[in-house]
């Protein structure tokens, strides 16, 4: 557990400037936080000595930060740079690292209330703020729960009901399409729900359905655009991913599951603002999950160990998109975590992946935090910086050297609150 101390030492509330501007890609720290004097705010908790990995591809280094009582950060520098206050709460947080809580763009939830209460609280217990269900969402408890802010509890997005062609067999909660103007009619009637994205699906389940048209998914898109929403697909094949974007898509759900080409790379790079979540298939090799022990019956960890063995198929899939997504990483186009179905701690499996495929620690950390934010409109999370939304986790090690110490978790706080990870 995190050391809580009480500072009794007359230090001068004072924050110097300059030393903190020494790390150029910090953001300038919110005006209230630089207010000198003796006495700091009611409320505040100041956090010392951890390594921050900030969210936006930086670190800084024996670190300060302070929480305040609008659960916000307020300042965030070196230690050298800050003059602590006497009598502010301290955690000393020396030999840590800290990193923004993880933001998961692709899921599907419970849609009942207590089951997606339930889902969002396995979610903060592995250090994840928000997460965002992807299109198989309806009845009243998701459009309200999309409003709700749960203590201890990750945040939820939803993009409602999407949008595919008929898929007899498959779930019918999607809107099953077959003229422009009933996807038109759905877009305007999620938009009234207040939902966060819309999603289509454009795949032909390996030859079962007709695939959603691009005269179809193309109106969906403008009506979404219209109503100020933007658009998510699920995509399979490269062609139609290209014509998914000439049509207006602002992300992918998914990345290509064939080789892309340079034409597809030319074209995501002409739009800096699209995102791809590459939601990575099973890797296919055999892994150890004793790390989730502490939170797993055992029963059901033993199943899934036994799964977890190698199997080449799978593992010629993932270096199709493993390939895929190494080539896009390095071209800068914009990448965000996502899991896909419903697996607590599924982005510590997703971060190793997107490692696997030739990302960078740093890069994937950025992918699961800022990027994943910045895509759900989280505008007050991914990053720890003044003003955020106080949201991180406390790890014993350092994720930058092996992306699986996001594992080994001391601590979690969302909006400010330290949660009881042994309640949960
Ligand atoms: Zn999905």
């Amino acid at each position: 557990m995190a050391r809580i101390a009480t500072l009794r030492s007359r230090l001068v509330w004072t924050l110097a400037l300059a030393a903190l501007a020494a790390c150029s890609e910090q953001p300038s720290p919110a005006p209230e936080a630089v207010a000198a004097g003796d006495t700091p705010p009611s409320g505040m908790t100041v956090f010392q000595g951890a390594r921050i990995i900030v969210g936006d591809g930086t670190v800084i280094e024996n670190a300060v930060f302070t929480v305040g009582a609008d659960n916000r950060f307020g300042l965030v520098g070196t230690a050298a740079a800050v003059q602590l206050p006497s009598g502010a709460p301290v955690v000393d947080l020396s030999g840590l690292t800290v990193m923004p809580a993880i933001v998961d763009s692709h899921t599907h939830l419970s849609r009942d209330r207590a089951g997606l209460t339930a889902d969002l609280k396995h979610r903060a217990y592995f250090g994840v703020s928000a997460a965002m269900s992807l299109g198989q969402d309806n009845g009243p408890d998701v459009y309200a729960m999309r409003r709700e802010i749960i203590p201890g509890h990750a945040l939820y997005r939803t993009a409602g009901r999407g949008f595919t062609a008929p898929e007899p067999g498959r779930s019918d909660v999607p809107y099953w399409i077959t003229t422009a103007e009933e996807g038109r009619a759905g877009v305007r009637e999620q938009a009234a729900l207040g939902v966060d994205i819309i999603k289509v699906w454009v795949d032909d389940r390996l030859g079962q359905y007709p695939k959603l048209a691009p005269e179809l998914y193309g109106a969906v898109i403008e009506e979404a655009h219209a109503a100020g929403l933007r658009t998510i697909a699920h995509e399979y094949y490269l062609a139609d991913a290209k014509e998914l974007v000439r049509r207006g898509i602002d992300a992918f759900a998914h990345g290509v599951r064939e080789p892309i080409d340079d034409e597809f790379v030319a074209m995501l790079k002409e739009r800096p603002s699209f995102v791809v979540v590459p939601n990575m298939p099973d890797r296919g090799v055999a892994t150890d999950l004793g790390w989730l022990s502490p939170a797993l019956p055992a029963d059901e960890l033993a199943q899934l160990q036994a799964a977890a063995v190698d199997r080449p198929q799978a593992q010629a899939f993932f270096g199709i998109q493993a390939r895929n997504l190494d080539r896009l990483a390095r071209e800068g186009v914009k990448i965000a975590l996502g899991t896909d179905g419903n697996v607590p701690w599924g982005p510590h499996l997703e971060m190793a992946d997107m490692v696997a495929s030739g990302m960078t620690p740093a890069q994937v950390l950025v992918a699961a935090t800022r990027n994943a934010a910045e895509l759900m409109r989280l505008t007050d999370a991914g990053t720890i910086a003044p003003g955020k939304s106080a949201s991180f986790i406390v790890l014993e090690a350092n994720p930058l050297d092996d992306i699986t110490n996001t594992r080994r978790i001391r601590d979690v706080y969302l909006r400010g609150e330290r949660i009881d990870r042994s309640a949960y």
